[in-house]
């Protein structure tokens, strides 16, 4: 089969199980943004994706986002992985969002080189292993008082990643993380905290049931889609 049909079925099929999910959660579908992670791919066959009809697309390297960002430009690129300081100011003109805000340091980094508000969220390591970077839940309030200071950064809400284990074993690492926004939002009602980034290929449909606005897919976009 050509990669492109092989996608198209991958895409539909993790279409039906996003729309799945949303009914068993009552939710609507609109309310669920698929990120399509491309960390594994060419940008050729990351290209094929808005050629589908998928525009948000996900790297957690921000090296492999600006060459794939520099051939996909009718793309919206989230940055979901590690960022380093020096790495900002490449990284601000070509991201729609920023997801891996896991340091205050990095807040205030951001903040001071953006040129136009940008989105970020707020990484928070809610499944307690130590190998996993970002605040810890306890932290994240105290993050209150640097909010109402920035000017171009918008705080929209928050992200983690699940311990790898069964999707049912991940329930609480969401039920933490949606609660902890519902926390946040109490803090600062002037605020428009409205995301949630949780959900990967293992466990996104419990994330849906569980709150996620945004969910961040790879693996099984690809399975079976070779270069
Ligand atoms: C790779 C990656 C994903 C996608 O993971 P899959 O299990 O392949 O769906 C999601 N989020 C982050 C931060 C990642 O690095």
């Amino acid at each position: 089969m050509d990669i492109r049909q092989k996608l198209r079925d991958n895409l539909a099929r993790v279409e039906e199980r996003i729309a799945n999910a949303c009914a068993r959660a009552n939710r609507k579908r609109s309310g669920v943004t698929l990120v399509a992670v491309t960390k594994t791919v060419s940008p050729d066959l990351a290209k094929l994706l808005p050629e589908l009809g998928v525009y948000d697309l996900g790297e957690n390297r921000p090296q492999e986002l600006w060459r794939k960002a520099a051939s996909i430009t009718d793309a919206r690129w989230h940055l979901i992985g590690h960022l380093q300081r020096n790495k900002v100011e490449k990284t601000l003109p070509l991201v729609t969002m920023i997801h891996s805000v896991d340091r205050e340091r990095l807040l205030l980094e951001i903040e001071r080189q953006a040129q136009r508000p940008i989105d970020v969220l707020l990484e928070v390591n809610a499944s307690g292993e130590l190998s996993k970077s970002g605040f810890n839940p306890g932290e994240v309030t105290s993050v209150v008082s640097i909010l109402s200071t920035l000017r171009q950064v918008q705080v929209r809400g928050l992200m983690t990643m699940a311990a790898l284990q069964t999707p049912e074993a991940c329930r609480p690492t969401f039920i933490l993380l949606r609660e902890l926004l519902e926390k946040l939002r109490a803090a600062c009602p002037k605020h428009r905290l409205d995301h949630l980034s949780m959900g990967m290929s293992n466990d996104f449909e419990v994330a849906i049931e569980e709150g996620a606005t945004l969910i961040r897919l790879g693996t099984v976009l690809w399975e079976g889609v070779e270069a």
